[in-house]
């Protein structure tokens, strides 16, 4: 009789998940260069799962959990591949790859769109735009959409559309680990519905398509940055906090390495902030602005640069500009305690083994959170992504970043699931949810899933 991981490529095979290459066994020629692929991040992990399978369709999909679960093999998701901790990338089982399902419509009537998990940040921006329509996507335009809405989603814009994208989820198709379609919303199966909006890794079900709420685009969106000595980060973040921005202006501070750090090969002494206003006017936009930055002008290295015109295409072209091929590494904390994470980066600051990582605070202020598995509170958001070129770097690339998101654990509120170290902290992720959360999470999990048909989170 054959193994059952025969077995499983004989199912998928039957299938005609086309002919040649949608499933890559481990022992076979190709599947290397399948799973490298797979990986946004350059940085490789020492698991391997048994398959990579790429389904076409839905039935298909589920033909291939069908037989996992008889087979006992269990399935972790990908949607885009962007996650720092490559999470999708289990021991043994089946990387089931949704890249294909790359559906996507709009309703411009409705205002809505309906996307597969294979569609990008890029993708549904620009389908929106004919309608005059916009969604919080990731910043860079690869971002996966499934990944991202799952996980909770710190989008563009999501100070006054957010607070987080998945709240704008208004329904979705999943596949349970029975091997069933089925359809989530807030009036039916309403548990899958709530861990949808922020469970991210946690979930127990593949999700294969999601109906977004989307929204008027701004007619004004505008950018300006500042240039500020690392010895004003803590003056700067307590300015902005005091100030308590406007929603419609999204506020970011960047600690950087300037040429002449990366010259003399010195630790970064400088911070790059940079304000980004989604408004009905110019002049709104440019009173926006002002609000952060004039105050700040008596610490800046120089002056302001000018207000100029942007938009999703731009912050698309931006994100994926600076999120550049690489080894990555990347954690965060949510945090009502800048200043002192400030002072704690700034003490990591001289061993940082590479000037290319980059620490930044993101404001996010108090918002309420809609009911959902995301209830991770702090109103800074503050992570650093650890990046560098070379193999042999890896292990003091992420010494440097563990022992930084160690020291400042003792400040965090919570942690934020899409950009957490899920590697090293697997036993640590309840710290994205909230304590009723993280419970329900796992109450769900045991009662849709009680057989591990879908990965649990130990890597
Ligand atoms: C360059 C870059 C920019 C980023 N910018 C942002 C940003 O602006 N805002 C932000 O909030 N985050 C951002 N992120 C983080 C991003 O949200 C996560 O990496 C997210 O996981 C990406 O989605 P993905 O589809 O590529 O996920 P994948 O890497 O494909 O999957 C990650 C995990 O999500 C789960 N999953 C994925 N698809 C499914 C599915 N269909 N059904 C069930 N579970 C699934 C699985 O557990 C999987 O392990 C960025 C990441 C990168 C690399």
């Amino acid at each position: 009789m054959s193994s059952p991981l025969n077995q499983l490529r004989s199912a998928v095979q039957m299938l005609a998940l086309g002919a040649s290459g949608s499933v890559r066994r481990r022992s076979e020629p190709g599947y290397d260069a399948w799973l490298c692929r797979a990986r946004w991040n350059e940085r490789d992990v020492d698991r391997r799962p048994d398959y990579i399978v790429r389904p076409r369709s839905v039935d298909d999909m589920i033909a291939v959990i069908r037989t996992c679960r008889e087979h006992g093999l269990a399935v972790a998701l990908r949607s885009g591949g962007h996650s720092f901790a490559n999470a999708f990338i289990r021991r043994n089982g089946v990387l089931l790859d949704l890249s294909a399902l790359r559906a996507l419509t709009i309703d411009s009537q409705r205002k809505r769109a309906i996307v597969g998990p294979g569609v990008t940040s890029r993708d549904l921006s620009r389908a929106l735009a004919p309608y005059g329509l916009g969604f919080a996507t990731g910043h860079s335009g690869t971002v996966g959409l499934g990944g991202f809405l799952l996980g909770g989603g710190l989008g563009i814009n999501f100070g006054q559309w957010g607070p987080m994208s998945a709240f704008h989820i208004k329904a979705l198709d999943v596949v349970t680990a029975d091997g069933v379609l089925r359809r989530a919303s807030a009036e039916e199966n309403s548990d899958l519905f709530w861990a949808a909006r922020g469970g991210g890794p946690m979930v127990f079900f593949a999700a294969v398509s999601f109906e977004l709420e989307c929204h008027a685009a701004p007619a004004a969106i505008t950018a300006r940055s500042l240039r500020l000595p690392l010895t004003r980060l803590a003056d700067t973040l307590r300015s902005v906090e005091r100030t308590e921005p406007d929603p419609r202006l999204q506020v970011m501070l960047a600690v950087i390495a300037s040429d002449e750090s990366v010259a003399q090969q010195a630790p970064p002494r400088e911070v790059a902030l940079t304000t980004l206003a989604f408004a009905e006017s110019i002049t709104t936009a440019s009173d926006l602005h002002a609000s952060i930055i004039d105050r700040l002008l008596p610490w800046a290295l120089a002056p302001a640069s000018e207000e100029h015109a942007t938009g999703f295409t731009a912050l698309h072209d931006h994100g994926d500009a600076t999120f550049g091929a690489g080894r990555y590494l990347a954690d965060n904390i949510l945090t009502d305690h800048a200043e002192r994470a400030a002072e704690i980066l700034i003490a990591h600051l001289p061993s940082l083994p590479s000037l290319a990582t980059l620490p930044i605070f993101i404001w996010r202020g108090s918002p309420s959170l809609p009911d959902g598995a995301f209830s991770a509170r702090g109103r800074w958001y503050f992570s650093t992504y650890a990046r560098w070129s070379d193999a042999n770097e890896d292990e003091v690339n992420q010494k440097w970043l563990r022992s930084l998101y160690d020291d400042l654990q003792p400040i965090a509120s919570h942690c934020y699931i899409n950009e957490f170290d899920l590697e090293y902290r697997s036993r640590e992720v309840a710290r994205c949810f909230s304590e009723a959360a993280w419970q329900r999470l796992r109450e769900l999990k045991q009662r849709h899933d009680p057989a591990g048909v879908f990965h649990d989170l130990a890597f």
